[in-house]
This record gives structure tokens, sequence and C-alpha cells, in this order.
């Protein structure tokens, strides 16, 4: 049996709250899935189907969407020389994280069973149901598949409810494409496969939660699942040290002693808070992980925000400023020379931990791997056959649309935006991303994606550009090697959007209709 693989759209978001980002449920593999939906077949195949432009838009066309997916893998099962029919595992964005779902079909393309395998999002779970599933059974591409007529929708579940009914109608469109339209048939497997294959044949992918997020690895090779437990655990002993939740914190402890004279830290704290410091400087202060009294001003800290006093305001503002953190980079020491500053590195250090992660990785030979903590992603390589990881980059302002795909080959992406968290007071929206100079919510831009060599970089900038917004980050993201960036503004509150970004994501994103016209840089 061909290796088992799975067409990834690995989505770049909006981790909403910390707390929502743990639901994470796994129902079931590919392989039990399979092997349920076709309980006689003794024998499975599987063909990677390529889509060519034209491919994809008699696909697009077919199903009623748009399809961004290059190559699909369709299993078919067997029960000697008679066909059973097709299985296809894809992923389809809900209103914050991709579902990976399975649809299984009969000969002829007909629906026989979908079933949930990976469900992300903390609301909208009940399409994981088998009531909701059956409404799709016997239903095949000549049937209108049309959310609240042909399909029930379930009250609170509206995005995932499309999320499924719109991939539906794509898998059927490409089984269609690959086979049906044409009288083809897939390769009949040589070998029967009654027993799983062992999961060293296809992408291992595990989920943890940490630093109060989600992170998700995915690798292939025969020792990836050891690697990827090895990187989550670099990733949890770095959480123990660059920590602002947590008062054992190397970070939290330093801080503390700091405000006495130089402290010695540990490599992984200096490195960190050192490229704090690159970017403080690139951004005339811009970026600032003394931000950290305003973010509790602000009530982010672990919370969705509230609106603070002036004098909240001014008392946190006066504590604000990386002048007073000095770094002796010969000793590797921490000096704070004013009492009550305080550190959030929450804008750089998922994307170091990512690179640790990928140090992790790499050194035990992993050569195809996606790291994805909340958004903040760096790829090795790429799946056989694929032009790289398709990242998904969420609209600004319409959770349920996109800005396009990015496909991602040995680099690093990151997103921040205004609309992560946020809350509203007398119509206006306050969120997380702070002007370290006024003390209050940044407004020159709602999001900004950075494409850097390094997740740090990206993850770092990300925030950055958020807060200098499309003319002033226009200039900073340029001056920096390796970097392409897309920053997204308002032309005025609530109104028309601005895309400012290097020529190379302008082109790569296929930008949907109600995005605006794209006024591009070369960066
Ligand atoms: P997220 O962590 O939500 O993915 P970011 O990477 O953009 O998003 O980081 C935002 C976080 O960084 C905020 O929640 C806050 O803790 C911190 N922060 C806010 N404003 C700044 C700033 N100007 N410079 C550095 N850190 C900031
Ligand atoms: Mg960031």
């Amino acid at each position: 049996m061909a290796l088992m693989r799975t067409y990834f759209v690995a989505v770049l978001l909006a981790a909403a709250l910390a707390a929502e980002d743990g639901d994470i449920t796994v129902y079931q593999t590919e392989d039990q899935a399979v092997r349920e939906c076709f309980p006689s077949a003794d024998a499975f195949g599987s063909e990677a189907i390529r889509l060519d432009d034209a491919a994809r838009g008699r696909v697009a066309e077919r199903a009623g969407r748009k399809v961004y997916e290059r190559e699909v893998l369709v299993r078919s099962a067997w029960k000697g020389d008679a066909l059973l029919g097709y299985a296809v595992v894809s992923e389809d964005l809900g209103c914050y994280k991709p579902i990976t779902y399975l649809v299984a079909t009969d000969a002829a393309g007909r629906v026989l069973e979908i079933r949930i395998l990976v469900y992300r999002e903390s609301r909208g779970g009940e399409v994981a149901r088998k009531r909701f599933r059956a409404q799709f059974e016997g239903k095949s591409l000549g049937d209108p598949i049309r959310q609240d007529r042909d399909i029930t929708n379930v009250s609170g579940a509206t995005t995932s409810v499309r999320a499924i009914t719109d991939g539906v109608r794509k898998v059927l469109a490409v089984l269609q494409e690959a086979y049906l339209a044409r009288g083809a048939l897939p390769a009949r497997p040589l070998v029967a496969a009654v027993a799983p294959q062992p999961p060293a044949a296809g992408p291992v992918r595990r989920a943890r939660v940490l630093m109060g997020t989600t992170l998700e690895i995915t690798a292939f090779g025969p020792d990836a699942a050891e690697a990827i437990g090895a990187a989550m655990d670099e990733v949890a002993r770095l959480e123990s040290i660059l920590s602002h939740f947590r008062d054992d914190s190397e970070l939290s402890r330093a801080v503390v002693a700091a405000v006495k004279g130089p402290v010695p830290i540990g490599d992984d704290l200096f490195a960190c808070l050192f490229a704090c410091e690159r970017f403080w400087r690139a951004s005339e202060g811009a970026f600032d992980p003394t931000v950290a009294p305003l973010v509790e001003a602000w009530g982010f800290k672990g919370g969705t925000g509230r609106m603070p006093t002036d004098g909240d305001l001014a008392s946190a503002l006066a504590l604000v400023g990386f002048g007073h953190v000095h770094l002796d980079a010969e000793r590797r020491t921490l000096a704070i020379d004013r009492d009550g500053v305080r550190l959030d590195l929450g804008a750089i250090g998922k994307g170091y931990a990512v690179d640790r992660a990928v140090d992790v990785l790499r050194a035990r030979g992993i050569a195809t791997a996606l790291v994805n903590f909340s958004g903040n992603m760096r790829a090795i390589g790429t799946p056989t056959g694929t032009d790289g990881w398709p990242v998904l980059l969420r609209h600004p302002r319409d959770p349920e649309g996109s800005l396009g795909v990015v496909f991602l080959r040995d680099r690093a992406i990151s997103t921040s935006g205004d609309y992560e968290k946020s809350f509203e007071v007398g119509g206006k929206r306050y969120h997380h991303i702070l002007d370290p100079r006024t003390g209050r919510p940044s407004e020159t831009a709602c999001a900004a994606t950075v494409l850097a060599p390094t997740a740090t970089d990206a993850d770092a900038l990300s925030t950055t550009l958020c807060v200098l917004g499309p003319d002033r980050g226009r200039e900073v993201g340029s001056s920096m090697a390796g970097v392409q960036a897309l920053i997204v503004a308002e032309t005025s509150p609530g109104g028309d959007l601005r895309f400012v970004g290097t020529a190379k994501v302008l082109s790569d994103l296929h930008v949907g209709e109600s995005c605006g016209a794209i006024d591009g840089a070369e960066g």
C-alpha cells in the first residue's frame, strides 16, 4: 500500500482566547475511519491526485466553491477485484481552526459516511454527531448539497456546518475530476492490506496545550512520533523559563532579582531578551516587552480585556520602556534600573519556542515537518509532491473569509491581528496589541503577516508591524533581510481595507473579492 498522506491546510490565525485553544478533540485516526467505513474491504489503495490550475478550476466549478488544494490523496477500498469506494481526508476552516474530516463514498461517488477526525474549536462540535453527519448519506455531486435547505443547520455551529457542507462538495468534485467523469478506476493495490499500516508510513500529527495555547506538530519519517514528543518537551521546558504567567519561571524570578543589580540568566532567556532588544531598537520602541503593566491595566493578561482608568494607565505607562532593561552579552546578565518594570514575552515567546522545536526535530533527522504554535508556524521542507505547506491567511474583518493561501517551505510565518483578543465599549473596539508610546491599543493596522527565516523574527515582527502600521511598517519591514510582509489597514475607522506588502506575498495571495484593491510596495 502506498504511503498514507493527508493534504494539509494549516491555518494561520486567530488564537482567540487561551482557554478556547485547549479544545482539540481527536476522534479517530485516518486508518481507523477508513477501515470502519469499509468493513468488508480486504485491500486499500491510495493515489495522490495532482490538481493543476485547469483541474482546480473544474473542481471549483463543480463544487461551487474555491479550491486551494494542489494535491489530494484519494484512498480506495477493495474486495477482491471489486472497487467498494473512495475515502478522502480533507481540512477546511471552521470558525477559527481547521476541521479534519473524512468523506467516504461508494464506487459511484455517493456518500457512504462522513467522519470528523479532528475538531479544534470550542463551539460547533455538533457536526461530529451522527444525526448531523447522516444527512449526507446517499448524496452525490448531482444532488444539491446546500446548507439550510438540504443540510439542516445546527444552531451555534453554522460555520462548522458550512465548512463540512462545502467540503463534502469539494471532495465529491475531486472524485468526479479524478475518476468518475472519465470512467477511470484507481490503481488496484497489489498487496492486500487488512492490517493497519504502521504509523511510520504517513505523517504523524500531535497536539499539546502549552503556553496557554495549542502546539501542533506534523512530521514525516520513521521516528516522527518520538521526535515530536521531544520537540514538545522542549517547548514545555521553555514555558517554565519564558512564562510571565508563572511566578516561578526563570523570567519572573530574574525580573525581581535584576532590580537589585545584574543577575546571570540562562541561554534561552538571554537569547529571547536579546532578540527583544533588537526589535525594540529597529522599531524605535513600537515593539517593547515592558508593556507588561499596560497589558494588565487593559485586562488582557489571561483575560478578555477591560477599560482602564486614566490613573491606571498613567501608572502603568510610567513603567514602560525597554531602556530600563540592560543586557550584558559577555557576562550573560540582566539588570533592570527601575523598580516595577516587568516583561511580557507574549509577542515573541511562541516564535522562539517554535525555533527551538525545529532545532530538536532537525537534530533527530526530521526533514519534513510543520510546527504550528497557534498561528506561529515554521516549516522544515515540504511534503513530497507539494510546493510548500499551504497556510490559509484569515481575513482580518471576516472570520469566515480568507485572504488566500501562502505556501510555506523552510520558512516561518506569523500573523498578529486586532481581532484576536478585544472588547468593545461604545461601539469602539479595544484590542491586545498596544502602542507602548501611547499606552493604548494601536490603531494603525488591523493585521500584519510576516514571513521570515525564523519564527522568532516572524512573531516579533508581526506584532511590530501591527503597531507601526503600513507606512512606518513598510520601512522597518523592508530593512530586514529575508523578510516578506503583508500589512492590512483600514482606510478609515470601519472603512475599506488597504493592503501593503512585499511583492512576493501580494502575488502569492488569491485575494478575495471583498478585500479591496491591493496597494503593493516592493520589499
Ligand atoms: P498573539 O500572542 O495573540 O499571537 P502577538 O504575537 O501579536 O499575538 O502578541 C501579542 C501579545 O504581546 C499581547 O497579548 C501582549 O502580551 C504583548 N504585546 C502587546 N503589545 C506589545 C508591544 N507593543 N510590544 C511587545 N509586546 C506586546
Ligand atoms: Mg507576535
